[in-house]
């Protein structure tokens, strides 16, 4: 794991139409980050880690427990603003790692951002949304039901917080989803598996009533390949859309991820569903990737059914309405992935140009190789990796004359809110 000064300076050099932002957002999603004991102890009302899906953390909370067990409290976002390196406003996802040498302490009375022990820039923490203390009638905290992300911007909803793929035979082999479960529950931790829809709607209620940040809700969870409560995946899903849709109008952009569907599941989603955008996630575009990283996926649906049920959902939801995420940096697992970097984003090329010159607009997340997924012990990809597919990104867009993707908040270096990757950061 090496930095990163020194990088940041030759990426920046090298790709200059790459903010430094975006380059620096990039080195610590892939590096994770390191919290100081003060600089977690004097900072007041920030929101910590909700872990609302996955871990993303590159330790366990069993291993934070025994040797840093400040950590627990770290905040879910940080944003990076001035300083040494003059940066505009950087949104970014937490990844704790006691290891990174990317650091919070506090300079003068003030939480400072350090690389390699040199300051670079102020930081903030994602701060406490007002109704975050509230308790629901059933007991259960706001903050476990209805979590927010992308500083105030989109509450996530992972009504099911499992997934159906079992093993190392179908689970996708970057994801922790299920070690995650575990792992929380055994931490002792309030972690509600299946959300009932109860709590959803008078969380929701509450949030309506004192918050005016939100703006998207995304529904998501894990996969269904049987049945969860009697219900099919599409059923079970759609309960929840079709209620908070019916109850609150368009207050919220509804956003689902979830699998990719046959075009009459689609047209449930939009029509019963109230879906505002589809999120049928790739993960990898490299075909005998998809097979070795994705094998529930191929298994239940297949990767070919995959990208076409994409393509037949743009048909429903409009193409501009279907988001597919893509995990970047999976390409350079090993042993199955590519050794070089420029393959591996020629090979994601591939992808973008599929799917967006049909104006469907794949976005992505930055691979975090968690400690309990199947890909645990890798190296990341190297920064120049996503420096690169940041202008790949960017670039077939603009070749399509694309729009910015809807339900993301506002574009551009210094305003974007999205925290797992730096596409938003990079449109021009
Ligand atoms: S489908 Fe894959 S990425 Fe999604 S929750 Fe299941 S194992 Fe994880």
């Amino acid at each position: 794991m090496t930095a990163t000064l020194s990088s940041l300076q030759a990426l920046k050099t090298k790709y200059q139409d790459i903010p430094l932002e975006a380059i620096i957002k990039q080195d610590i999603l892939r590096l994770g980050i390191y919290f100081s004991e003060d600089s977690l102890r004097i900072a007041s009302g920030f929101k910590p880690k909700d872990y609302f899906i996955f871990s993303f953390d590159l330790v366990t909370l069993e291993d934070m427990e025994q040797n840093t067990s400040h950590l627990l409290k770290a905040p879910e976002e940080v944003r990076l603003f001035g300083g040494e390196m003059d940066l505009k406003p950087t949104i970014i996802n937490v990844r704790v790692n006691p290891k990174s040498p990317y650091s919070v302490e506090i300079l003068e009375g003030k939480l400072y951002l350090y690389c390699e022990g040199k300051p670079c820039s102020e930081v903030e923490y994602h701060p406490l949304p007002d109704y975050y203390g509230s308790e629901l009638s059933s007991g259960k905290m706001i903050s476990e039901i209805t979590p927010v992300l992308e500083w105030g911007y989109l509450i996530y909803l992972t009504v099911y917080r499992l997934c159906q793929y079992w093993g190392k035979d179908e689970e996708c082999q970057f994801c922790d989803i299920n070690e995650n479960y575990r792992q929380q529950k055994k931490a002792g931790r309030e972690y509600t598996g299946v959300k009932k829809l109860e709590d959803i709607l008078e969380a929701l209620e509450l949030i309506r009533q004192k918050d005016n940040v939100s703006r998207a809700i995304t529904i998501g969870g894990g996969s269904i390949t049987s049945q969860l409560k009697g219900q099919s995946e599409i059923e079970f899903y759609l309960q929840y859309t079709k209620a908070i849709k019916e109850k609150f109008g368009d207050r919220w952009i509804i956003k689902a991820n979830l699998e990719a569907f046959e075009q009459e599941d689609c047209r449930r989603l939009l029509t019963e569903g109230g879906v505002d955008i589809y999120h049928p996630n790739y993960e990898v575009w490299d075909p005998k990737l998809f097979k070795e990283i994705c094998p529930g996926k191929e298994r239940f649906i297949g990767r070919d059914n995959w990208m076409n049920r994409i393509i037949d959902a743009a048909e429903v939801f409009g193409p501009a309405n279907v988001i597919p995420n893509f995990v970047a940096g999976i390409e350079m697992a090993q042993p199955m992935g590519f050794t070089d970097l420029h393959e591996a984003v020629e090979s994601t090329r591939e992808g973008l140009e599929f799917f967006m010159s049909r104006s469907v607009m794949p976005r992505f997340t930055t691979w975090c190789p968690e400690p309990l997924a199947f890909l645990k012990n890798q190296t990341p990809p190297p920064l120049e990796f996503y420096v690169k597919l940041l202008r790949v990104w960017r670039d077939t867009k603009e070749k399509y004359q694309l729009p910015n993707p809807p339900g993301y908040g506002e574009p551009g270096v210094g305003k974007a809110v999205f925290s797992v990757s730096a596409f938003m950061d990079v449109i021009r």
